[in-house]
C-alpha cells in the first residue's frame, strides 16, 4: 500500500550532556539527509549548537525548536541546561525535575497546542534515555517511540546482562574482577566500582531516575544506536535478542558531515589546532582528551601532564575545568605546556576550550588518541582509523575500554582501575579521599604512550585494524550499508 505521511521523526535529546545533543543531532541531519522531514527539540541555552551543527550539515527538511527548560522553577540559576553546568551534585535531582518539567511543555509542542506549532505531524519519536516522559506522548500521539542511550550496543548488551543475572552481586568487594559474559567468546572483566551509575549503591542522581531510564527501556518500541552493525561483533542483534526490541544501528554519524572545517567558522581553538597540527610529522602527534567535560584530580592531572610534557612526541591535549584547578596545578600547567601560544615549536599545546575533535582525529598528522573511551570519542576514533590508549572514568566507559582493547584490538589500557567521581557518580558509600590520589603515575602513562605509539609490530597490527574499522564505518553509511538500510527503516518504521 502507498505510504500517504509523510515522515516527520521528532528528535528529542537528553538535554543533560553535550555527548548526547551532538549525535541526536548527527542522526537528524542524517534523516533529512535521506529525504526525512525532521524536527529536533531542545533547550535556549542548547539550541546554538544544536542550530550549527545542521548549520554545517546544511541538510534539507530539518527544524530545530528550542523549548524553555525550566530551570529556575525547580531551584536552578537561569540557562543551567545541562549537568555541566551544575553548581554541584546537589543540584543534579533538580534537574531531573526541571526535565520533567520540559517534558511537559515538549508534549504541549508536540501536540500543536503551543503558541509555535510542530511543522507537521510526527511520525516517529526518538528520545534521549533519560526523557521517559516521551513514551506518553508517542502512545498519545500513536507513533512509535525509540531510545537513544548514547551508549554502544556491547556496553547496552553488558548493561541488559548485568539487570538480568546480576553477577555483580556475586562478588565480595568492589575491586574484585568479575565476567560479564554477554558476547561470548570475549570476556568483559571488570569489578563493580567501575560498573555503570545503575549499579552502583547510590548516587547523586537518587534511584528515581534510574529507575524511571530502566521502565522506559522495558516500555519504547526500539533501541537507536549511534554504532555499525560491523563494528561490535555482533552485538547488535544480540541486543535485540535479549530486549525483544527493534536495534537500529545507525552510525558512525560523526561521518554525517566533512571533517574539514571551514577555517571562517572556525573558533579561535579549533584554527590554533589545526595550524598546530599541520606543521608535525606524520603519525607523530598524541591527541589527549577526556570527553565533553572530564576532569580528574589535580593531583592526577599533573602525573598524566608531567608524562605528556616528557614523551618524545607533540602531544595536542584538551583539559576542562582548567579554571576550577588549585593555584598550584594552574600554574604548573602554565609553565609547562603552551595553552596560548602557537609556536610550531610548541610540545604540548594545551586547549581549555572546545577542541574540533573529529577534524583532529581525521588529521594526518595524529597518530595516537589518549581517551576516556566514552562512546562518542570511541566510535570517531573508530571511524578514523586511530588507535587509542585508554583511560576509562566512570559510566560505562570501563566496558568500552574492554572492546576496545580485547574485542576490537585497536587499544593500550593506561590501567585505571578506579572510576573518577563526577557529578553523576558522586557517591557517599565509595568516599572521595582515594580519587584525591593519582592512582596512575607518570611512568605507567608513559609505557602507555610507549605502546600506543609504537612502530613495531604490535603497533602496527593495531594500526591496520583501526585503519580496516575506518574502512567499515564509511561503507555502513554508504548506499546500501548497514546502517544506511537503518536509517531507512527508522524512516519508514511509522505506524
Ligand atoms: N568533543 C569535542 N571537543 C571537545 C570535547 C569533546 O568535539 O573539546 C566532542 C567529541 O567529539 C564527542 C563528544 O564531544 O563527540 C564527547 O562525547 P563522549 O561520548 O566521548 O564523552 P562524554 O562527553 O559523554 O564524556
Amino acid at each position: 500500500m502507498e505510504r500517504t505521511v509523510k515522515p516527520h521523526l521528532v528528535l528529542i535529546p537528553w538535554q543533560g550532556a553535550i555527548s548526547h545533543i551532538i549525535p541526536m543531532t548527527d542522526i537528524g541531519c542524517l534523516l533529512a539527509s535521506h529525504g526525512a522531514a525532521v524536527t529536533v527539540i531542545t533547550t535556549p541555552a542548547n539550541a546554538p549548537l544544536v542550530q550549527s551543527r545542521v548549520d554545517r550539515a546544511a541538510p534539507p527538511g530539518i527544524t530545530v525548536a528550542a523549548i524553555p527548560f525550566p530551570a529556575a522553577e525547580a531551584g536552578l540559576p537561569e540557562g543551567c541546561e545541562r549537568l555541566d553546568l551544575l553548581r554541584s551534585p546537589a543540584d543534579v535531582p533538580r534537574f531531573f525535575a526541571a526535565n520533567k518539567r520540559f517534558g511537559e511543555a515538549v508534549a504541549r509542542y508536540c501536540r500543536g497546542a503551543g503558541a509555535s506549532l510542530l511543522p507537521c505531524r510526527p511520525t516517529c519519536i526518538v528520545s534521549g534515555m533519560s526523557n521517559s516522559w516521551t513514551l506518553g506522548l508517542a502512545r498519545e500521539l500513536g507513533v512509535p517511540c525509540y531510545v537513544f542511550h548514547g551508549f554502544g550496543a556491547f556496553a547496552l548488551l553488558c548493561i541488559e546482562h548485568l539487570f538480568k543475572h546480576r553477577p555483580h552481586e556475586a562478588v565480595a568487594s568492589p575491586d574484585e574482577l568479575f565476567d560479564i559474559p554477554a558476547l561470548p567468546p570475549f570476556e568483559c572483566r571488570v569489578s563493580r566500582r567501575q560498573l555503570p551509575p545503575h549499579f552502583l549503591p547510590s548516587t547523586s542522581m537518587g534511584g528515581g531516575p534510574l529507575q524511571e531510564m530502566r521502565e522506559f527501556d522495558l516500555a519504547v518500541d526500539g533501541i537507536v544506536v549511534n554504532t555499525f552493525e560491523e563494528l561490535e561483533h555482533g552485538s547488535t542483534a544480540l541486543l535485540a535478542a535479549a530486549t525483544g526490541k527493534k536495534v537500529l544501528a545507525v552510525g558512525p554519524v560523526s561521518l554525517s558531515r566533512s571533517p574539514s572545517l571551514d577555517p571562517q567558522a572556525m573558533s579561535e581553538d579549533a584554527r590554533r589546532c589545526m595550524a598546530w597540527l599541520d606543521t608535525k610529522a606524520s603519525k607523530s602527534v598524541v591527541y589527549v582528551s577526556f570527553g565533553s567535560a572530564g576532569c580528574m584530580p589535580a593531583a592526577q592531572l599533573m602525573q598524566l601532564g608531567m608524562a605528556l610534557v616528557s614523551c618524545p612526541w607533540p602531544v595536542l591535549w584538551v583539559v576542562k575545568g582548567a579554571d576550577t584547578l588549585p593555584d598550584d596545578a594552574k600554574k604548573w600547567l602554565r609553565e609547562n605546556t603552551d595553552a596560548d601560544g602557537v609556536a610550531d615549536t610548541t610540545k604540548c599545546l594545551v586547549v581549555r576550550g572546545w577542541a574540533p575533535q573529529v577534524a583532529i582525529l581525521a588529521h594526518p598528522t595524529v597518530g595516537g588518541f589518549l581517551t576516556h573511551c566514552g562512546w562518542g570519542s570511541t566510535l570517531e576514533a573508530a571511524a578514523a582509523g586511530m588507535p587509542m590508549a585508554t583511560w576509562p572514568l566512570f559510566a560505562e566507559q570501563f566496558v568500552n575500554e574492554r572492546l576496545i582493547v580485547d574485542v576490537l584490538g585497536v587499544g593500550v589500557s593506561v590501567g585505571v582501575t578506579k572510576p573518577t567521581e563526577n557529578i553523576l557518580t558522586a557517591s557517599k558509600t565509595y568516599g572521595s579521599e582515594a580519587e584525591v590520589e593519582a592512582e596512575v603515575g607518570m611512568e605507567q602513562v608513559m609505557e602507555a604512550l610507549e605502546r600506543l605509539m609504537d612502530q613495531g609490530a604490535e603497533g602496527e597490527e593495531r594500526w591496520r585494524k583501526a585503519q580496516e574499522l575506518k574502512l567499515k564505518a564509511k561503507g555502513a553509511l554508504e548506499k546500501g550499508g548497514s546502517s544506511y538500510v537503518n536509517l531507512e527503516n527508522l524512516i519508514h518504521s511509522f505506524v
